[in-house]
């Protein structure tokens, strides 16, 4: 059984990104929000494109101003009103003014905005009441950003500030990676499908709808298989299909060390090397994964199996804590793919047995500034997945931990 450390860091070792000349498309601002940029972005644009205001007030030469005060002010000639979106027609010459706008091009000749509350206007003159600072409200061209340089570089994702850099800088279509395709299927001849009656003895088929609401949150595409009923050969066909079309394979249930559970044996014989067979977690050890070689290397890519475990929680659990990870890096998104352990006062005691990497699931909660975490009610087992909805947490109790006393500093996985 490998601890959860490892066996995360063996997972991201295996995946194999997409690639940044073959796994792209290229789309409009709008449709690329949330997707991973696949291409560094430069523009031929400086940012701001030229001197402009930064107040309303007067565009003025601080050699005319520089040495006023209330008893010695300076009074100027208005020569121009540039409101923003207007381009001076006039230089400003020694003694000269023009009235000015936030955001407005600055005319040449000036070099400092005077703001208006530090002013007094007659007709076309406008006088001057204290010194301003030598360039005050001036924003200088090419101060936030100089045309060529790196404006944002691959591997992040697009969300709106990031648009909103696109859309100044002008470019207005952008290269992001496409979306990882990820099949799911559910093993299990007990399985029916939601909309289907329920005979004696058979559950509900969960857990392949958590997975694809999962793989949706992520930005990938699921491609749902349906239910495999636990038959060798049914099963192989299924696996092989789902390898044939997809980047990642999740398939739950059939891992563990039951007479039906046939997963491991069916990738073996379909060639697959497996990575992992247990991982020291609870809920969720029987987790198999696995590697299905690329069919024509270099175009094609390598598949990356996960054999979940089919106990709904076990499924959810073992999906956050090692196949996001996992899909995050394969989206090509450069960093940020581990999850996000928050710390946190617990306010019940936590028992686990100590030997797994225990994670319990519950509320996480800002109280004054600080994190608190709340266990859900109700059963923890791995099969009850009804007191899942709602949580946005699962404490963690490392290795050797049995006992945690109310009020102790935990470390919490953030979930949603
Ligand atoms: P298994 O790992 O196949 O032995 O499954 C463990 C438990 O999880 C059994 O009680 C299964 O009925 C249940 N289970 C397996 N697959 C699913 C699924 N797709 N949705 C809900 N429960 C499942
Ligand atoms: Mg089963």
């Amino acid at each position: 059984m490998l601890p959860v450390k490892q066996a995360e860091a063996l997972i991201l070792s295996l995946v194999n990104p997409l690639s940044p000349a073959q796994d792209t498309e290229v789309l409009d601002l709008l449709s690329a929000s949330q997707r991973i940029l696949a291409a560094a972005v430069t523009s031929a644009l400086d940012f701001p494109h030229w001197d402009n205001s930064a107040m309303d007030g007067y565009a003025v030469r601080f050699a005319d101003v520089q040495s006023c005060k209330a008893e010695q002010p300076a009074t100027l000639d208005i020569v121009e009103e540039i409101p923003a979106g207007y381009q001076p027609q006039q230089t400003i010459q020694p003694g000269q003014a023009a009235r000015i706008l936030t955001g407005a091009m600055m005319p040449a000749g000036a070099d400092t905005v005077v703001m208006q509350e530090r002013t007094q206007r007659q007709g076309d003159r406008v006088t001057i009441l204290e010194a301003p600072e030598f360039q005050a409200f001036v924003r200088q061209r090419a101060t936030f950003y100089q045309a060529g340089t790196l404006l944002l570089q691959p591997g992040i994702q697009l969300n709106a500030p990031e648009i909103a850099v696109l859309a100044a800088a002008q470019c207005a279509q952008v290269s992001v990676y496409r979306r990882p395709r990820v099949a799911i299927l559910s093993t299990g001849s007990e399985l029916v499908a939601p909309d289907q009656p329920l005979q004696p003895g058979q559950i509900v088929d969960s857990n392949q709808y958590a997975l694809a609401a999962l793989v949706q949150q992520l930005g990938a595409e699921p491609l749902l298989l349906g239910v495999i009923p636990d038959e060798p050969e049914a099963l192989k066909s299924a696996i092989a299909q789902a390898t044939a079309t997809a980047d990642v394979v999740l398939s739950s249930g059939g891992v563990s060390v039951g007479d039906y559970d046939y997963v491991d044996e069916i990738l073996a014989t379909l060639g697959a090397e497996i990575h992992i067979r247990a991982v020291a977690i609870k809920p969720g050890k029987p987790l198999t994964v696995a590697t299905f070689a690329a069919p024509q290397a270099p175009q094609a890519r390598s598949v990356l199996y996960f054999g979940l475990p089919g106990n709904p929680v076990s499924a959810l659990v073992t999906f956050w804590r090692f196949v996001q990870p996992a899909i995050r890096k394969l989206s090509g998104l450069a960093q940020g793919w581990e999850p996000t352990f928050i710390k946190a006062r617990t306010q019940q005691d936590l028992r686990s047995d100590g030997k797994r990497e225990s994670y319990l699931w519950g509320y996480l909660q800002l109280v004054d500034g600080d994190y608190e975490f709340r266990l859900a009610g109700g059963s923890h087992s791995s099969g009850n997945l009804i007191n899942l909805a709602q949580t946005n947490g699962l404490a963690m109790l490392p290795v050797g931990q049995t006992a945690i006393a109310t009020g102790t500093e935990i470390l919490v996985m953030q979930v949603d």
